[in-house]
């Protein structure tokens, strides 16, 4: 028996998920957004099983550099442009494609010499307000883009939208009226969806769509979890019990003494804890899998461990199997009992959490 927190990658469930963003625009490209290390499953493995998709996406230069060292030859988007005429270098030498948010990208892309042209995306700032060009600038930035001898035929449009997760929110498609009306005065093809507005926001669809959390089978809305859409988990954590123990009344659990026994009762102890990525906030009452029955977090999460209220599993036994999140129990709803959204949870899972795939 091995001791230790362990995260399952189901490979499958990956291309299951990616099946179900294009049944859901089947006439747009998919860019595949795989940063922050493949949302934590993994960049390389998840660029391996996603190869069906067009264009790979990701937010930095060494994450599309590490990909074309272990031998991905696919399409790679740069989502945060570059810094500097080295880097837009290094770009072009790897026939990346890149997006452009701001002038001094442009003028950069004018004033370097001698590099391959390049697939360029114009991003438009509709009302997200963090990256690119205010809709009345963005025209004119976009004839000056093109006109570009580095620029690799016609430059393609982008925008985010901010609150596509909450569905009555009326800014999203004030986002798609500024983005439509943009669009109008270029020739690129656009592209506004991530996971939200892929399911919950068809008008988004546009010429690319750009999943992301979707592709690993959560749900991009606050209110619901991946498997009302039809999305598979792809990461299942899970780790063990190393200890149970039977404890009075009124003993205190763990640092603080944050819960209190009220009676006599099981206390199991899991070898998981904020060390290995899960949430130091979770509260308790947070559910947790014992195998397969769902039982309370109890106390405060610690680096290595966390406790468990076995009252409703009193036969647990030291080696049983503990699910955090993933199969059975939705990382959406570990999120919310701890105050954080999923993206966090997956991204934040640690070095010492040993990777299977499935
Ligand atoms: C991260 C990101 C996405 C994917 O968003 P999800 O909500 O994970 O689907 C799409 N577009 C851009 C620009 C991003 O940064």
């Amino acid at each position: 028996m091995t001791v230790g927190a362990e995260a399952s990658i189901d490979l499958g469930a990956l291309r299951h998920n990616l099946s179900i963003a294009r049944a859901k625009a089947p006439g747009s490209g998919v860019v595949a957004v795989i940063k922050a290390n493949g949302y934590g499953h993994g960049i390389e493995r998840t660029a391996r099983a996603l190869h069906d998709a067009d264009i790979f996406a990701v937010a930095r230069l060494n994450e599309a550099q590490a990909l074309r060292a272990a031998g991905i030859r696919h399409p790679i988007l740069l989502l945060e442009g570059f810094a500097n005429s080295e880097e837009l270098r290094a770009i072009a030498g790897e026939g990346f494609q890149v997006v452009i948010h701001r002038r001094g990208q442009v003028d950069l892309m004018w004033e370097t010499h001698d590099i391959a042209a390049l697939i360029a995306w114009l991003k438009v700032d509709t009302g997200m307000h963090r990256l690119g060009f205010a809709p009345d600038e963005a025209s004119v930035a976009y004839q000056h883009l093109s006109a570009a001898p580095t620029v690799a035929g016609k430059p393609r449009l982008m925008t985010h939208l901010a609150n596509a997760d909450n569905r009555g929110d009326p800014l999203t498609q004030q986002q798609l009226d500024r983005f439509v009306h943009v669009a109008h005065e270029t020739e690129g093809e656009c592209s506004a969806a991530n996971s939200a507005g892929i399911l919950g926001w068809p008008a988004s669809h546009l010429e690319w769509i750009r999943p992301g959390i979707m592709l690993y089978g959560v749900s991009p809305f606050v209110d619901d979890s991946g498997q009302a859409h039809g999305l598979r988990p792809v990461m299942t954590l899970r780790s063990t019990v190393i200890a149970v123990r039977t404890l009075p009344k009124g003993a205190a659990i763990g640092y603080g003494g944050a819960w209190v026994c009220p009676e006599s009762m099981p206390v199991g102890v899991v070898a998981i804890g904020y060390g290995d990525g899960y949430p130091r906030h979770a509260t308790s009452g947070t559910p947790v899998l014992v195998e397969g029955t769902r039982v309370d977090l109890i106390g405060r999460v610690s680096m290595d461990m966390i406790c468990v209220d076995l009252r409703k599993r009193p036969q647990t036994r030291v080696g049983d199997t503990v699910t955090l999140w993933g199969d059975g129990l939705a990382v959406e709803e570990v999120a919310r009992s701890a105050a954080t959204i999923p993206y966090q949870l997956l991204c934040g899972v640690t070095q010492r959490v040993s990777v299977v795939e499935r």
